[in-house]
Parts: structure tokens; C-alpha cells; sequence
């Protein structure tokens, strides 16, 4: 039997990738096609498997790239070679989406299919514009207008609209403001009626504008596309609840200079408070040139007393090396072990390791005081990049220590597309190395000549100012977390 195929008709929420569904996910991972509206945001778009055919079918306001009896065909021809074909729509297929009319022609061309609504803008817009679009107190009915219909001419009952006591949400109207508004007001609403227009809903670009039917126009002249109009009194609940906007770091573009790798929770903790994570990672973590001097220290784990990690890359590097080789934790049951900073005390603890050493200080040489004064006898095994500080060791051997360096992976640098790296309100640093990179790549001085840095210790701090600027912040505990709340704190500080 021949495989047979199915299309998928999914909304893809209206902006903020993270609205996106699981089964939208899921559906999307093991496409065999994609066909796309413009507007769906491309966090979503590289979802797309590198095996599935992409096809933008889209439209943008006004310029249709491929007309509507076209895209059916090609959802029926996809379907007919037995492929899965996902028809990506923005926000919800059935919501002005013209998902009734490619579900009627699939129907008809008994072609299988499912539809997986989506987060429509029409709700989720005035949601993150804080006006909620029903409320007790000030709309028991919401009505979604197109505002492509509001010529005089043709169906929308504008009378029943101006008559309404609750919320009405108009998609598609922008260009049509001053008609709608007209219409509203001849069939008797008042022109104190609260609207509003949201623009970009759910992302960084968001911007609302309030006011009423008076002077709406006036305050939404030259806002950006695509958006909705509001109208209703809980428009005026915009004032208390306006949530998204108001965020810390919204809109601010924050640059994250950590490999991508290690970027995850960074750029998690940075985009809830609001950012828009500019990821320029000037450095890879790469598997060391040779795994020797690992491998030596692993071989004869027992015959050494300390075992110091210095970063999480080192832990799971060294880890991986261990599996490698046949073994786990138990390897290091005879073993004391050190972790210089939080996170990498955390990712043994993750292991089920807990350190007998972490300094307060996420330095390396913050160890050498807790360490024992007299190192004869005492053989040590540190685990770490091939770059790194040698103080440390220098100073255990002059103690009369055995050191043994073992090298788990190497940084190397990155080389990085600087077309992102504009209009930079903040850049983060999490090593001195990152620094050197970045300063190193940095096309010009400018670009970051009026940004906030942001440093995650004091090391890291001195190089910035090895490159002849001052960290405007610099994190207490050496921890990402941290990092993000003195980034949080300066901007209230600077904004109060
Ligand atoms: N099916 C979509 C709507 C498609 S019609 C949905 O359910 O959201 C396109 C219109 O939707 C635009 O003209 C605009 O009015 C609205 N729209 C879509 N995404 C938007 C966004 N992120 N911000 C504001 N309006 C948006």
C-alpha cells in the first residue's frame, strides 16, 4: 500500500514563539512539508526539520507571494505523494486565517486532514497589552471584526457594533482606521468609547497606543503593521495591567557573548524579564586536541587526594571521558573534590557528587587559602580548558605538591555574522575570555558606546577594563542568576 497522506492545517499562535502548541511542535519536527505564512516568526520556522521541504506560501498586508487557489492545489498535490504536510498559519487557521476555505478544498479533493487551532492574535494581542477582552465589570461579549470588509458597501453590521456594550477586536484594519472609526461614530457610538491599536503583538516590538475614538487616529499615526484595533471600555484596564511592556528589560537589546552551548538558561532568564537576546557567541566549547593528560588523571583517579573543577564545561567533559572509559561516579568514591563557582558545584551535585569544596569567590585562586598550607604528599588533579589561569597550580607545586593538569576541552573562537549587533542596549560577559573575543571581533567602538556592561565577577570585570572600559554592573555571586538580577536592580536604578 502506498503511504497516505495528510495535511495539517496549524495555528501558529500570533508572534511570541513560546505560544506556539505542543502539538504545533510536534506536527512541525515530522513534516515532511511546510508550507508558511510570512508572518510566522522564524524562532518557529527552525523548527523545521532540515529534511522537510519549506515553502513560503504567504502573504504579507497586501502582497500576495502565492494566490489562495494555488496554495490548495499544492497542499493536495503534497498530500497526494504521501507526504505530511503542515500548513503553518499565523495565530489561529479558523480566525481570519483562511483555514475554512483550504479545509473545504481538502474535503473535497478527499484528502485527509486535521485542524490544530492555534493562540490567536485577536486574544492573546490585547492580552499582552493588558486588556483582558472580557470582564465582569466592563464587557460580557467580545466580537472579531475584519477590517478588510469596512467599506460602507458590504456586510459588517455596523449599527449592531456601535449598539454593542462589549468588546469589539478588528484584525486587518489598520489602513482602514479612519473608516472604521467614521462608521462607528454614525451609527451612534460615542467618541469617548475607549480604543486602543496594538501593534506587534506578542513580541519585542510590541507598542500599544489607548484613547478613544476621538483622538485615536491622531495617537496611533505611523504605528507599524501588523495590528489590531480595540474598542471597548476594558480598554481602560491597558493602564493597570499592562504587563508585557512594562517588563524590566523590555524591548532592550541584550547581547549574550556565552557559547551557544552554555547560553540556555542566559537567554531564558533575559527574555522572561522582557529582552530581546542578541546571541553572539564569540567562542565554541570543543573537545580538547588530545585527551592524554585526561585520560592519565582518569586511569589513576585513586592515587590522588583533590580533584578541582573550574567550570561546568570541565564537569561534563570530564564525565563524558569517564563513561568513555567504562565508568560513573563511583570512580571518584576515594577522591576529595573541589568546584570553583555555584553552577559548577551544581552540575556535580547533579551527578550526585557533592563537593567537600566550593571558595565563596568564583575564582580559581580563591581555593588556595581552604587548601592545606603544607602540600607534600598531597597529589592533586585539576580539570580544566587548555587556556586557563596557572596561578593555582604554580602555587600548590610550591607548596610541594604533585599537580597534575588534566585537559577536559577547549574554547575556540567563533566566527559570527555582526549583522545582529545594532542598537545593543546591554552586552553580558561570563569570562574573561568571552571579553577578549568580543572586543577582539567588534567591528567598532561605537556600536556598544552607549550599552551597559554587564560582568559576571571580578576577573571578568578586569578585562573589560583591560580593553579600556569600566562594567557598568557586576554580579555578586558568580552565577548566571545572579548575573541577570544586577542587570535588573542597574536598570531600576537607572530608570528611577
Ligand atoms: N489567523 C490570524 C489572523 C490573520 S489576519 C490570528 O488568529 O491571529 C491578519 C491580521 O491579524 C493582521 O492584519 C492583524 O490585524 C492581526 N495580527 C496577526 N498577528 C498580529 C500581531 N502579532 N500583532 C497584532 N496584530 C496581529
Amino acid at each position: 500500500m502506498s503511504k497516505v497522506g495528510k495535511v495539517f492545517l496549524v495555528g501558529a499562535g500570533p508572534g511570541d514563539p513560546n505560544l506556539l502548541t505542543l502539538r504545533a511542535a510536534e506536527l512541525i519536527a515530522s513534516a515532511d512539508v511546510v508550507a508558511t505564512d510570512a508572518l510566522v516568526a522564524a524562532e518557529i520556522i527552525a523548527r523545521v526539520p532540515k529534511s522537510a521541504e519549506l515553502i513560503y506560501v504567504g502573504k504579507r498586508s497586501g502582497a500576495h507571494s502565492v494566490p489562495q487557489d494555488q496554495t490548495n492545489r499544492l497542499l493536495i498535490e503534497k498530500a497526494r505523494e504521501g507526504k505530511r504536510v503542515v500548513r503553518l498559519k499565523g495565530g489561529d487557521p479558523f480566525v481570519f486565517g483562511r483555514g475554512g476555505e483550504e479545509a473545504e478544498e481538502l474535503a473535497a479533493a478527499a484528502i485527509e486532514f486535521e485542524i490544530v487551532p492555534g493562540i490567536s492574535s485577536a486574544i492573546a494581542g490585547p492580552a499582552y497589552a493588558g486588556i483582558p477582552v472580557t470582564h465582569r465589570a466592563h464587557a460580557t461579549s467580545v466580537t472579531f471584526v475584519t477590517g478588510h470588509e469596512s467599506d460602507e458597501t458590504t456586510g459588517v453590521n455596523w449599527k449592531a457594533l456601535a449598539q454593542l456594550d462589549g468588546t469589539i477586536v478588528f484584525l486587518m484594519g489598520i489602513s482602514k482606521l479612519p473608516t472604521i472609526v467614521r462608521n462607528l461614530r454614525d451609527h451612534g457610538a460615542p467618541a469617548s468609547r475607549p480604543a486602543a491599536i496594538i501593534s506587534k503583538a506578542t513580541t519585542a516590538q510590541q507598542r500599544t497606543v489607548t484613547g478613544t475614538l476621538d483622538d485615536i487616529e491622531r495617537r496611533a499615526a505611523g504605528i507599524a503593521t501588523p495590528a489590531l484595533i480595540v474598542v471597548g471600555g476594558v480598554v481602560t484596564l491597558h493602564d493597570t495591567i499592562n504587563w508585557f511592556e512594562s517588563k524590566p528589560l523590555f524591548a532592550k537589546r541584550v547581547v549574550v557573548t556565552r557559547a551557544r552551548e552554555q547560553a540556555s538558561e542566559l537567554k531564558r532568564l533575559l527574555e522572561e524579564a522582557g529582552a530581546q537576546v542578541v546571541q553572539f557567541p564569540t567562542i565554541e566549547i570543543a573537545p580538547p586536541a588530545s585527551y592524554e593528560s585526561l585520560d592519565r588523571v582518569i586511569e589513576c583517579l585513586d592515587d590522588h587526594q583533590w580533584l578541582i573543577f573550574t567550570s561546568t564545561n570541565g564537569v561534563d567533559a570530564f564525565f563524558e571521558r569517564l563513561r568513555h572509559h567504562g565508568e560513573d561516579s563511583r570512580a571518584l568514591a576515594g577522591v576529595m573534590v573541589a568546584a570553583v563557582g555555584e553552577s559548577t558545584a551544581d552540575d556535580l551535585r547533579r551527578r550526585g557528587i557533592e563537593p567537600d569544596l566550593v571558595p565563596p569567590k568564583f575564582q580559581s585562586t580563591a581555593l588556595l587559602p581552604l587548601l592545606e598550607a603544607d602540600q607534600r604528599g598531597i597529589r592533586t588533579a585539576v580539570i580544566r580548558a587548555a587556556e586557563g589561569r596557572e596561578e593555582l597550580i604554580d602555587e600548590l607545586r610550591r607548596r610541594g605538591g604533585e599537580v597534575d593538569l588534566a585537559i577536559a576541552y577547549e574554547t575556540r573562537r567563533v566566527t559570527i555574522a555582526i549583522d545582529d549587533l545594532h542598537d545593543i542596549d546591554i552586552v553580558t560577559f561570563t569570562s574573561a575570555s568571552t571579553v577578549d573575543n568580543f572586543f577582539d571581533v567588534l567591528p567598532d567602538a561605537k556600536i556598544i558606546e552607549r550599552a551597559m556592561l554587564a560582568s559576571i565577577g571580578p576577573t571578568t570585570s578586569e578585562a573589560i577594563r583591560r580593553h579600556g572600559r569600566a562594567p557598568d554592573v557586576e554580579s555578586e555571586g558568580a552565577t548566571v542568576p545572579a548575573l541577570v538580577a544586577a542587570i535588573l536592580r542597574a536598570c531600576r536604578a537607572r530608570t528611577s
